[in-house]
């Protein structure tokens, strides 16, 4: 796990409101030993794998059921005491910090997968269902569900968090896969947005408007997803390039060409070297990509030639093939396993990631710079990048003890996303904003635009109570 820093830099002005003990009293009567204000199990609840600490909530409710969630919001509606929703603690960037005290619910065990329609491809889950826990049930039905975070994410967080992965070149993000939602609201109501219809014109947006509210709006009780067959061929291919630069012209060039590619990954030579070390893998030190084709035998074939092609006008070399799920696997362990190579590549560090996308076309402007620029200030860092989709992570890798390197990092941070929204991109194409991207939220959206989440914000939690003082203050 990520280590802890100070907060106090980023957001000045936390404001812990007290959480009454006739709160707690009356949650543990509700909850007995579900409620829990053990300082480990508060401590745990109160961090995500940010590099940020605040105080921890007041108490952890461990809900299983809608009726568990609702009657605990209503509660701490009761007593204003914020409510914070937590699934299972992977989130980069702060979002799961008490910064106004209050409580967390946890929705671990609501881990049901509560119906599957083969016919329409799609399934219907509690939120605290992991991703792989998902595809794990449903193998037998021949169909798959491919957002992938790199952790083993819940998916009520992840529709929370409007969470992507290596698949999303090909299969969309949640904003594309989720269908249907129910949510506790802020006042203990339950709702429901959407339908298993695979498009609605009915009203307002009401789905989409909570896949990506971080909690700060309600709390999702179940998600309505669509499933995708298992495709007939998979085909992976790891090729290395001689520089960063044409491997990123590779895929720049392979998505205009409009190429169905299913993943395609950047990995820079600094992560190669650490997943070398790390899992003992013997990759060829240079940058590389990671790709996956999907389809039938026939359509993967073509795909590849036509990628292989390109990579080999740009320089791209040792193509190494894999089409068992054993080779497949092996090939994207340097993929799965870079951010904790990188984090043990320097022990006791702390990692910040960056997180900025941009349009296809501008990719390459905004990714060698920003190398140039991360090479420039001798800060450990390594890069990967969901590049197909103008997506890439910088991780800098920050001594604890060296506060200075917390300053560069934060500004080169800073560059990046100024760079990226310059070039028509955004400061988060995947993790959210949480506390440590609001400021670029405004430089992005906008202070016309932000105002408007704030007055959609007060008109559905009046009091403020749900994961304040996260995405923008009110
Ligand atoms: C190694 C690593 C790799 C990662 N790779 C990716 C990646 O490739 N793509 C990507 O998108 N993300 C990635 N992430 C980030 C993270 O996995 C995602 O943000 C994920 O969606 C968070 O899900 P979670 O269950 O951990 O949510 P949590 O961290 O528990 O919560 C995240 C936010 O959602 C809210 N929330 C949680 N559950 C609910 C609910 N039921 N109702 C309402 N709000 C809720 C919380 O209040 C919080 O604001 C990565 C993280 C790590 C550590």
């Amino acid at each position: 796990m990520n280590a802890p820093a100070a907060l106090s830099h980023l957001v000045p002005d936390i404001q812990q409101r007290d959480v009454p003990p006739a709160l707690i009293e009356a949650l543990k009567q509700r909850f007995g030993d579900r409620c829990s204000t053990a300082l480990a199990v508060r401590e745990q609840h109160g961090r995500d794998e940010s590099s940020f600490e605040a105080p921890p909530p007041a108490a952890v409710i461990f809900a299983e059921s809608t009726q568990d969630v609702a009657d605990a919001v209503r509660l701490a509606s009761g007593h204003d005491t914020p409510v914070i929703p937590f699934g299972v603690g992977s989130s980069l960037e702060g979002h799961l910090l008490a910064v106004q005290g209050g409580i967390s619910i946890d929705v671990g065990r609501m881990n049901k997968v509560l119906s599957v329609n083969p016919e329409d491809l799609t399934v219907t889950v509690q939120p605290g269902v992991t991703r792989k826990q998902l595809n794990e049930e449903i193998r037998s039905t021949g169909l798959f569900f491919p957002i992938d975070p790199g952790a083993d994410a819940s998916l009520g967080g992840m529709a929370a968090t409007r969470a992507s992965g290596t698949n999303a070149v090909r299969y969309g993000t949640m904003r594309e896969n989720v269908l249907a939602l129910e949510v506790v609201t802020a006042s203990g109501e339950t709702i429901r947005t959407g339908t298993r219809a695979r498009k609605s014109s009915a009203g307002y947006d009401l789905t989409r408007l909570f896949i990506g509210s971080e909690g700060t709006l309600g709390v999702i009780t179940e998600v309505t997803l669509r499933l995708y067959p298992i495709p007939e061929a998979i085909s992976a291919a790891v090729c290395s390039f001689p520089s960063i630069a044409a491997a990123v012209h590779t895929v720049i060039q392979v998505i205009q060409l409009g190429v169905p590619i299913a993943r395609v990954e950047l990995i820079d030579v600094n992560s190669v070297r650490m997943v070398n070390t790390y899992a003992k893998l013997g990759l060829r030190e240079e940058p590389m990509l990671l790709m996956e084709f999907h389809g039938s035998p026939e359509g993967v074939k073509e795909q590849a030639h036509t990628v292989q092609e390109i990579a080999t006008e740009h320089g791209g070399n040792a193509f190494e093939w894999a089409t068992t799920p054993e080779e497949r696997t092996r090939l994207w362990t340097a993929r799965h396993n870079a951010y904790f190579a990188a984090i043990q590549s320097r022990p006791g560090c702390r990692a910040i990631s960056t997180d900025t996308c941009v349009p296809i076309s501008r990719l390459a402007d905004c990714l060698l710079d920003s190398v140039a620029e991360a090479d420039a200030s001798g800060i450990p860092y390594f890069l990967v990048g969901h590049v197909g989709d103008g997506n890439f992570h910088f991780g800098y890798l920050l001594d604890p003890n060296q506060p200075q390197e917390r300053v560069v990092a934060e500004e080169l941070n800073t560059k990046l996303v100024a760079r990226a929204l310059r070039l028509g991109g955004t400061c988060t194409g995947e993790h959210g904003v949480g506390l440590h991207k609001m400021g670029f939220l405004v430089d992005e959206a906008g202070a016309g635009a932000v105002d408007m989440m704030r007055t959609i914000k007060r008109a559905l939690d009046p009091k403020n109570i749900m994961n304040p003082g996260k995405i923008f203050s009110v």
